[in-house]
């Protein structure tokens, strides 16, 4: 059977139980199936990025027993791609630039006749302020601007059938099975989501979709926080024409206060237990595993 999953953590912070659970877990489940277990480094936001966190990593993980092929993805390394299929979407007239700032964004979402703003999974959705009426596919892409996906006339090119993405451990709700996502629900619960980011010549989003289809993952195991962020990932590997991987989004690691763990959260820091003492298998028992 083949079942090839990853774990893609950002080398902005130490690694902590949070991401322990993450790793081991999906490292067990490539074991349990006979499949593969493979890393990535996470390093779009170079301006967080540090090697001397890409080094933790490697050796966190190898200490907690865990094993990879190499070589490792790195996302710095894979600009030529994303610039790829940015183009692709933009000469199908799928994307255009947008200058607002954040403030602009709530600014435009709360104005007395929008209501409340509404929340999707990158924050306030975005209220359409740049949007074309007709779409731009004029090269070359302007520079120095984001580049948002225009989800109406996305939709507009794929059959109507609903977005839908197998889940095999649960969302935020206990959803669980075959997720579907109207397609006429995408707007509203997400809205035109960024896939450049100015600073980054990618995103978050467009990046793990590339590289999960390069990569040929079949099982995606993350938290259950990107749970929301799926809808939009399916959308994405219709559009480029990449198969949907299985999802298995797992329980989040929590301190003793019920809060989820954080990157500065290095009282969890898996080096800190290293550093006093603690085995793999108490980290292990620590978290459930
Ligand atoms: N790099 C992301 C993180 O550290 C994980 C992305 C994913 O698993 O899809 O939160
Ligand atoms: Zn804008």
């Amino acid at each position: 059977m083949n079942f090839t999953t990853r774990f893609a953590p950002s080398p902005t912070g130490p690694l902590h139980l949070g991401h322990a659970y993450s790793a081991l877990l999906a490292h067990d489940m490539a074991t349990a199936r006979a499949g593969q277990f493979l890393l990535r480094i996470e390093d779009i936001d170079q301006t967080r990025a540090r090697p001397e966190w890409e080094a933790a990593i490697y050796n966190d993980l190898h200490w907690l027993g865990l094993n990879w092929p190499a070589p490792v993805m790195r996302q710095s390394e894979r600009s030529a791609a994303y610039a790829e299929a940015l183009k692709q979407l933009w000469t199908r007239g799928l994307l255009y630039p947008c200058t607002c700032t954040r403030r602009d964004i709530e600014a435009a979402a709360s104005a007395p006749q929008e209501g409340a703003p509404l929340h999707g999974p990158d924050g306030v959705i975005y209220p359409g302020t740049c949007r074309p009426k007709e779409p731009i596919t004029t090269l070359p892409i302007p520079k120095d601007t984001a580049l948002r996906l225009d989800i109406a006339r996305a939709l507009a090119t794929l059959p109507p059938e609903p977005l839908c993405f197998t889940e095999t451990g649960a969302g935020p709700d206990g959803a669980s099975g075959v997720i579907t996502t109207a397609k006429s629900d995408l707007l509203a619960s997400v809205g035109d989501v960024v896939l450049l980011r100015r600073d980054m010549g990618t995103s978050y989003h467009l990046s793990v979709v590339l590289d999960d289809a390069i990569q040929g993952i079949t099982d995606v195991v993350r938290g259950r926080d990107l749970f929301e962020a799926t809808q939009i990932h399916v959308l994405l590997q219709q559009l480029l024409g990449f198969p949907t991987p299985t999802y298995h989004h797992h329980r989040l690691i929590r301190d003793d206060t019920g809060k989820r763990l954080a990157k500065r959260d290095d009282a969890r820091a898996i080096a800190k237990y290293r550093a006093e003492g603690a085995t793999p298998t108490d980290i292990r028992a620590m978290i459930g595993l």
